[in-house]
């Protein structure tokens, strides 16, 4: 689970994080009132699960009310990578010199926690993981024993942070390592950490990563999920138990098995489309979790047909084509066209079975992805 910034900039203050002031808003008339409480200048800020808002126009500053009216009205319902604004957080312009990065997940290789410093902190972290790995001081912590002083001093010396501030931004390292510990959290990130020109330091941004499976012992971060699951289909997806990542093209994948579902994406790049979404609605196929995948599918906007992969196992083929066939029965006509390949157990009979009329029925899965290629529009 994926807190939204806002919900993590809440869980970093609570903790004795610095981040600045600031208040959620759902309408340009909040997003004045809350900049009158806080004062200019604002940034205003996308609340969408996706990186690189800044880049993609999801973030403004505003130093008067009438700025703050254009941003507001130019980001509120804007579409940012498939995700409709609906929300924005106001906040406090922070006023930086530099800006640098923090951050701490498990190092699966090393089978440790890592915590990250790096001075080339601001939007692009990757890029500069990939090209300058060196720039991205690290160090490993022993979960037993938890990050020591030293550690944290350590990597802020490594990664060449002004003397002024090392030791708040050590501080503030252990703060986000304990945070991770204490949270269940799988990845805890600041990027940029801001430095002001009186060497101040402000988390101007928070990513927080919440193991699912740990949520029964986070409470107050579960309801943070309910409440942000309104907009979100990737909160959907939890609630119907399926694995779910949304992606930026438009054909829509659904698979039984992450593996399968992996190969129809790559597929679906091989013959020139571009892939809406990961679901992997998992073993067997009753009419109930296809509907759902159906559902999810289908509300996103960008899907311009769909592609069932499924594969039949301890669930034979043809109770999945029964599962598809009534699941489909809900619609007078499917929104979208839809092609079906089975394969495995019982495969021939199932797609006997199949409801033709309604549904594009493949043989091969090269087939199958092909025809969903042509339905969205063609290889690129
Ligand atoms: P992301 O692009 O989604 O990671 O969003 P961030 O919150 O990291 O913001 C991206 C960039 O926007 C930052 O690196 C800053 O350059 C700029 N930005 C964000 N908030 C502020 C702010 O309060 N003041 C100023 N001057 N710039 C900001
Ligand atoms: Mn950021």
């Amino acid at each position: 689970m994926r807190l939204h910034e806002y919900q993590a900039k809440e869980v970093f203050a609570e903790a004795g994080m610095p981040t600045p002031d600031a208040e959620l808003a759902e309408s340009t008339d909040e997003v004045l009132a809350a900049a009158e409480r806080i004062g200019y200048p604002v940034a205003v800020k996308a609340q969408v699960h996706v990186g690189g808002r800044g880049k993609a126009g999801g973030i403004e500053l505003a130093e008067n009310d009438e700025e703050a009216r254009e941003a507001a009205d130019s980001i509120l319902g804007m579409d940012l990578k498939g995700y409709t604004v609906e929300r924005v957080l106001v906040e406090q312009a922070v006023d930086f010199v530099d800006e640098l990065y923090v951050g701490v997940t498990m190092d699966r290789g090393e089978g440790k926690p890592v915590a990250m410093v790096s001075s080339e902190g601001g939007v692009d972290i990757e890029s500069v993981a990939e090209e300058h790995p060196e720039a991205i001081a690290r160090e490993h912590v022993d979960p037993a024993f938890g990050m020591h002083h030293y550690q944290a001093n350590r990597a802020v010396y490594d990664a060449g942070v002004d003397r002024e501030v090392a030791s708040d931004v050590a501080g503030v390292l252990t703060t986000l390592f304990d945070l991770w510990e204490n949270r269940d959290a799988s990845e805890a990130e600041i990027n940029p950490l801001m430095i002001t020109e009186e060497n101040e330091v402000v988390a101007a941004d928070a990513v927080m990563n919440i193991d699912d499976d740990a949520l029964f012992r986070q409470p107050d971060l579960a309801e943070m999920e309910e409440e942000a699951a309104g907009d979100d289909l990737e909160a959907k997806a939890n609630e119907y138990d399926f694995d779910y990542v949304r992606l930026d093209g438009n054909v829509g994948i659904i698979g039984n098995g992450a593996g399968l579902v992996m190969t129809t994406l790559d597929l679906v790049d091989y013959y020139g489309g571009t892939p809406a979404n990961f679901l992997d609605i998992g073993g067997g196929a009753k009419a109930e979790r296809v509907a759902n995948a159906l559902d999810m599918v289908f509300s996103d906007d960008n899907v311009d047909s769909v592609v069932f992969n499924l594969f039949g196992g301890i669930t034979r083929g043809d109770e999945v084509a029964r599962g598809i066939n009534s699941a489909i029965e809900e619609f007078d006509e499917l929104p979208k066209p839809v092609v079906v390949r089975l394969a495995g157990t019982n495969a021939e009979e199932g797609m006997d079975i199949l409801n033709a009329d309604a549904l594009d029925v493949e043989e091969t899965l090269e087939g199958a992805v092909q025809r969903a290629v042509e339905h969205a529009g063609g290889a690129r």
